[in-house]
């Protein structure tokens, strides 16, 4: 019996273990694949308190996440990987989480810390050359375009930071806009108009991927216009890459019919970052909230984590013999 189970392990999650362990709770923390969630496909973290550039690697969402993991372990905190949550049972004092093998925990209270998965694109071609040209995550298929040509699909701070790190492998890189202009911030767009690589396309969203293996052609539409554009491989690569940073969507999907969600799938929940579920709490990007950042994410681990202390404490007051 635990006293939280915290399930997964990104910076929502690893900070409630944090905190928790800490507090001298019995802590675990499920994580269906590794440690890190979305951070660990960023190399570079410039904008967390204190992640001055020094080198590269002291600034990566890996290095951060293991720094992270190797905290939480020192208070004692229990992390077990490759443990999908798949069922839960959140009514009563005695919260049950049942993973995909078949492996069953106990814990008085949870924190949900489940994240957001990146969103697609949902045109046609984009699923079947998914990890074949098109990717969410430059830093970890960046390298594969050494001096290729690759679209980067969308404009906020994800799409122009990660434009600019796939530059230090492609010859060109062009952004791919929905909106008539970047939404990314101004420092961000300040770099990135410096950088002679980078070329822009605006108010187009793409239709169609194509690509027998590989991706091999792609064709936009202007929003405003109804023009469409086919851009062709290189004859000499033979293909080009994609690279869609366009959003996210919440992963509440276990929570449905259990655990209130607003109309978008994000979880909701209070101040304290209470569900409606008692005993119940949420941290991170799962949460609605105007901005989903690692510095949100781990200030709602460590909200969601005093709340859980509390609700502990107090119902282990209410019924000493647990
Ligand atoms: C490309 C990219 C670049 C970014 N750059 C920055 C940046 O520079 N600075 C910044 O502050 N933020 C950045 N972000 C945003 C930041 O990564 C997120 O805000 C942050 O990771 C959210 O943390 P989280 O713990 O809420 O969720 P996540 O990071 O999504 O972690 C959730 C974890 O839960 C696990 N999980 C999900 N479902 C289950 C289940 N059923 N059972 C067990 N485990 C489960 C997942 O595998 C995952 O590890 C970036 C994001 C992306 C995609």
């Amino acid at each position: 019996m635990y006293d939280v189970i915290i399930i997964g392990g990104g910076p929502a999650g690893l900070t409630a273990a944090i905190y928790n362990a800490r507090a001298r709770l019995k802590v675990l923390l499920l994580e269906k694949t590794k440690l890190g969630g979305q951070i660990v496909s960023t190399h570079e973290i410039a904008n967390f308190p204190g992640s001055i550039k020094t080198t590269e690697e002291e600034t990566s969402g890996p290095e951060l996440i293991k720094r992270m993991a190797e905290q939480a372990e020192q208070f004692g905190a229990e992390i077990q990987l490759r443990k999908e949550v798949t069922e839960l049972e959140l009514a009563g004092q005695v919260k049950k989480i049942t993973c995909k093998d078949g492996s069953v925990y106990e814990s008085h209270a949870v924190i949900c810390a489940n994240g957001a998965f990146p969103r697609a694109i949902g045109c046609e071609g984009e699923q079947e050359l998914a990890g074949k040209g098109v990717s969410y995550c430059a830093t970890c298929d960046g390298a594969f375009f050494e001096d290729m040509e690759v679209f980067v699909i969308g404009g906020g701070n994800s799409a122009v930071e990660e434009a600019m790190f796939i530059t230090t492998f492609a010859r060109k890189v062009t952004i791919i806009q929905n909106l008539s202009e970047l939404t990314a911030d101004a420092i961000a767009i300040e770099q990135v108009r410096a950088n002679d690589k980078i070329d822009y396309i605006f108010d187009s969203v793409v239709e169609h991927i194509e690509g027998d293996g590989m991706v091999e052609a792609m064709t936009i539409r202007n929003t405003k216009t109804d023009q469409l554009t086919r851009f062709e491989a290189d004859e000499e690569d033979g293909l080009f890459g994609i690279f869609v940073f366009i959003g996210n969507v919440p992963s509440t999907k276990l929570y449905e019919g259990k655990i209130p969600l607003n109309e978008y799938g994000y979880m909701i929940t209070d101040e304290a970052m209470a569900t409606q579920v008692e005993g119940v709490f949420a941290a991170g990007d799962m949460r609605p909230k105007v901005l989903r950042q690692v510095v949100t994410a781990t200030g709602d681990g460590a909200i969601a984590a005093f709340s859980a202390q509390k609700y502990v404490e107090k119902i282990k007051r209410e019924v000493p013999a647990r």
